[in-house]
């Protein structure tokens, strides 16, 4: 089954292509059209299945679409400083700078724009990074937490929320910040959880999100 298939339009197909990828992984299959849907997902995937794409594609689609979760079409905002539309929570450095390679990989042919904050650094070029608010973030949550604190970053327009590695997460400790970050987030958000293992500790972070609306792919 080709990507087109998947409901993917050409700017994305296009991008994929130039990657090499030729058929969807099947976490993609299962993945994809759900997320498009506007659903929220849990999903169990571990690393080198294609998972990041399969939860990418989809976010970029929905805003090639400029479709909300809860089927608005987006306002138009005069003021557009230190938003993010989609947030991406990652346990490490190293995949968030993967990751975030990853969606600009497969934005190229859009104009949308991505960023990445982690710890270890100085927070003063990612706070002017994000004045002008973007598109989607890849963060890890310590210092995102930090940076909202700060108020370098407005989560009021966020609509898509992903927990990647949401194992890891919870084994590095991170289960209370994300907490704390889910508390600060619009409820009206669609939420993506992935994770290698499904613990007791991963089913209590995802019950911070909405209600019945998650679904179990196979
Ligand atoms: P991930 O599980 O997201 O870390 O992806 C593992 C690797 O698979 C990455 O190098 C991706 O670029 C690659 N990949 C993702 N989807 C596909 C696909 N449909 N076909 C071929 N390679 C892919």
């Amino acid at each position: 089954m080709p990507f087109l298939k998947l409901g993917l339009s050409n700017p994305l197909v296009q991008a994929i292509k130039a990657l090499g990828y030729t058929t969807p992984t099947p976490i993609q299959k299962e993945a994809i059209p759900v997320i498009l849907s506007g659903k929220d997902l849990i999903a169990t995937a571990q690393t080198g299945t294609g998972k990041t794409a399969a939860f990418v594609l989809p976010i970029l689609e929905n805003f090639i679409r400029d479709k909300r979760p809860n089927g608005q079409p987006n306002k138009t905002q005069a003021v557009r400083g230190k938003r993010i539309r989609a947030l991406i929570l990652v346990p490490t450095r190293e995949l968030a700078v993967q990751v975030a390679a990853s969606v600009k990989d497969y934005s190229k042919q859009l104009n949308i724009h991505s960023m990445v904050v982690y710890g270890g650094v100085d927070t003063e070029p990612q706070k002017q990074s994000l004045i002008e608010g973007v598109d989607i973030l890849v963060a890890t949550p310590g210092r995102l937490l930090d940076l909202a604190h700060q108020r370098a970053v407005h989560f009021d327009e966020l609509e898509v929320l992903v927990l990647d590695e949401a194992d890891r997460m919870v084994d590095m400790g991170f289960a209370e910040d994300i907490n704390k970050i889910l508390d600060r987030l619009p409820e009206d958000r669609q939420n993506l959880l992935f994770s290698a293992t499904m613990t007791d500790s991963v089913r209590a972070l995802a019950y911070g999100f909405t209600d019945s609306k998650v679904g179990h792919p196979a």
